[in-house]
């Protein structure tokens, strides 16, 4: 490992130095040199490379955000392998690697129920390896499906605590909601936490940044178990509806210029994951996604389409047709509109009129009753969810 970290910074600096941006040119002028001062399994070096590659790219965007930052040096200890280079054993979970020509260790990984699932699933090929002082990463990838062609649509806004909309068909509209209402509690707990922490450990800046890393981690794991049982619904409902999923766009700042609520939008970490983890799924269960722009969603009115340029309270009422909505609803309707627009297959596969949405239907996309409960919930969410079911 600390010779792959060796030969990865070796190469970071002859990159940067004269100022190489593809792995192609890279390993052009740096593979004979390297290969020769250092012997391990050749296979190694191309990987070396593109981490090499990976911490320039970083370091290319640090400083393009204005930020001031040194050559770039991968500290930690790793080890990467594409996946011609190892072997694994996928039912006894035995792993080979070679170190140099003719020489490799073997270490037997022990093996979860949820990893056999995919190891014994030839559908997924197994990529690279990552290995690092306490763990080993092996990547698997799969061919995404086909995506099935729409017959149903739903059309969500990414709010603090829920997912907000309507399912739209050719027959009917119904409004539908996915609240996570744990995910604001673990937050806030978190937050306090946190700034207890850094109120009692000021005396010393080493020890506060190393607690308050570890908290960050925490909630960041806490929040995610938690979306992921958010997207495994939505995506497991749209694939039964043959629907298609639509979420705003959360890299455009649109037309509309940045509002307050856009900004915390952008910098919102749970938006962007629960985005992220619904794409992913999405993709293996063949369910399109489509995004658009979010632009004006929460201020326009969807039966008229004029606009409020002043605050919108927790319902949106318009001002010309006295259209009445709850905010977040009426934004899932607006994200809808603005995806028919945009997209032919969908507008012949739905029609929508916001007129004939009958406010008594909610459909229930999430049912917290029927989710098993994990047992790493958190005391205070897992309450919450014991109140709301
Ligand atoms: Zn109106």
């Amino acid at each position: 490992m600390s010779e792959f970290r060796l030969i990865v910074n070796k190469a970071i600096r002859i990159a940067y130095r004269s100022d190489i941006r593809s792995r192609f040119r890279l390993s052009h002028s740096a593979y004979a040199s390297l290969s020769a001062e250092h012997d391990v399994y050749k296979q190694y070096i191309p990987s070396a490379f593109e981490v090499a590659m990976g911490c320039l790219k970083a370091h290319r965007r640090r400083t393009r955000r204005g930020r001031r930052a040194s050559v770039p040096y991968l500290r930690r200890l790793l080890l990467k392998a594409e996946n011609q280079a190892y072997r694994l054993d996928r039912t006894t979970g035995q792993l080979r690697i070679p170190l140099r020509a003719r020489e490799h260790v073997v270490m037997s990984l022990p093996l979860s129920d949820w990893h056999r699932s995919f190891l014994s699933d030839p559908s997924w090929g197994l990529g690279s390896l990552t290995l690092t002082p306490d763990r080993v990463i092996i990547t698997v990838r799969k061919g995404a499906p086909e995506p099935h062609t729409p017959e149903v649509v739903i059309a969500v806004d990414t709010n603090e605590d829920s997912l907000d909309g309507v399912v739209a068909s050719r027959a009917e509209v119904a409004i539908v909601s996915i609240p996570f209402p744990e995910v604001r509690i673990v937050r806030a707990t978190h937050f306090r936490r946190r700034r207890r922490l850094a109120r009692r450990k000021a005396y010393d800046r080493r020890v506060q940044r190393i607690l308050l890393d570890r908290e960050g981690r925490r909630e960041r794991n806490r929040v995610r178990q938690r979306l992921h049982r958010v997207s495994k619904q939505l995506v497991g409902a749209a694939k039964a509806r043959s629907a298609a999923i639509v979420l705003e766009d959360l890299k455009l700042n649109g037309a509309g210029g940045r509002s307050r609520r856009m900004n915390r939008r952008l910098s919102s970490w749970p938006h962007g994951e629960i985005h992220r983890q619904i794409e992913y799924k999405a993709a293996l269960a063949g369910v399109p996604v489509i995004k658009v722009n979010p632009a004006w969603t929460s201020k326009t009115c969807p039966v008229c389409g004029a606009r409020r340029r002043d605050r919108v309270g927790k319902v949106f009422v318009c001002l010309a047709c006295d259209w009445e909505m709850d905010r977040q609803i009426n934004a899932g309707m607006n994200i809808l509109k603005t995806a028919l627009a945009s997209n032919e297959a969908l507008a012949r596969a739905v029609r929508f009129q916001p007129g004939a949405l009958r406010h008594d239907v909610v459909i229930p996309l999430y049912d917290f009753s029927a989710q098993p409960r994990g047992a790493r919930d958190e005391p205070s969410g897992a309450e919450y969810v014991a109140a709301v079911t």
